[in-house]
């Protein structure tokens, strides 16, 4: 083969490459739509009006995407259980892939108080509180430089901190764990209900029956995560901003409810990226990716990346 060939293709295969590599791993930055067309996802009478540098009657969005993890084991990995290697290599990418973790104060400063958000945001959730967030993610999070949103179970965490069992195939996180890891500033902790965590007496979660009063649905929600919203504030001074929805069993009432009780924002297991724009609305209804085992975060950003429309 010739050298002039040879070159030749050398550019084409070294083209080829960055063309396919380049669009993998970012969300499309920052958008802005006009409001005509915007329909739903723009904001309806906002106090903080139009964001700096956005054109009246424009809309600035924010693609959030947030990633659901549970439970990480060295020796059993299913839907919701990953490896500890599998959580570092998903750091790794992250921040190879600039990438800043963000909390729900974030989000809600951006949407309340028009506090700017860092270019290519993303949200790590952990749900349940299991005592691996403490063994496993939380040396990770240090070494990275990551935060996480960690929704608790209120009977869970009270449960394991008076036995003190610390099995790792199924303990749960104690109240002086979640202090040490509270003080690190790297954990944001959230409500995922006191006792409804389960699927009892005709109840998924903490989800509306079929055929259950309003008020008298309203009343046990109320009831449940109202106590786990006083017991977190009591035993760390945090008031939780947002309510994490076990199962992402929820209706339209669910969210009326937790609106009622204050809280800002609800977490679901509907599957997509988040838009983010200056509507509230949107925070009651957001997205999250689940992370299962043998998916890592370069494939399932990629996935999500095509609900884009
Ligand atoms: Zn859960």
């Amino acid at each position: 083969m010739s050298n002039k060939k040879y070159l030749c293709i050398c550019v084409i295969l070294a083209a080829t490459l960055i063309i396919l590599t380049l669009p993998l791993v970012h969300f499309p930055k920052h958008t802005k739509e006009e409001a005509t067309t915007a329909g739903a996802e723009v904001s309806a009478g906002t106090p903080t009006g139009t964001p700096a540098g956005v054109p009246a009657g424009a809309e600035e969005k924010i693609y959030l995407p947030i990633i659901m993890y549970h439970d990480i084991k060295k020796n059993n990995s299913g839907k919701d259980i990953i490896n500890p290697g599998e959580f570092e290599s998903d750091l790794k990418f992250l921040k190879e892939n600039n990438y800043t973790s963000i909390t729900m104060q974030d989000v809600i400063d951006y949407v309340y108080e028009d506090k700017p958000l860092p270019e290519n945001p993303i949200m790590i959730t952990f749900d349940d509180g299991y005592l691996t967030t403490y063994r496993y993610a939380y040396p990770l999070l240090q070494e990275y430089d990551t935060k996480i949103v960690l929704s608790i179970i209120g009977k869970s965490t009270d449960d394991f901190t008076r036995v003190g069992d610390d099995h790792l195939q199924y303990a749960h996180l104690t109240w002086p764990l979640l202090d040490e890891m509270l003080e690190s500033g790297l954990i944001e902790i959230q409500n995922h209900t006191y006792n409804l965590h389960s699927t009892r007496a005709g109840r998924v979660g903490c989800k509306q029956k079929r055929g259950e009063a309003l008020q008298d649905y309203e009343a046990v929600l109320t009831e449940d995560v109202m106590k786990l919203q006083q017991e977190i504030i009591d035993m760390t001074g945090i008031t939780p901003t947002t309510f994490t929805i076990p199962y992402g069993e929820y209706n339209d009432n669910t969210i009326e409810i937790i609106k009622k009780l204050g809280f800002q924002a609800a977490l679901t297991c509907d599957y997509g990226v988040n838009k983010i724009t200056k509507d509230k609305k949107t925070l009651y209804h957001l997205k999250r990716i689940c992370r299962s085992h043998n998916y890592p975060m370069s494939e399932l950003l990629e996935d999500v990346k095509k609900t884009i429309r």
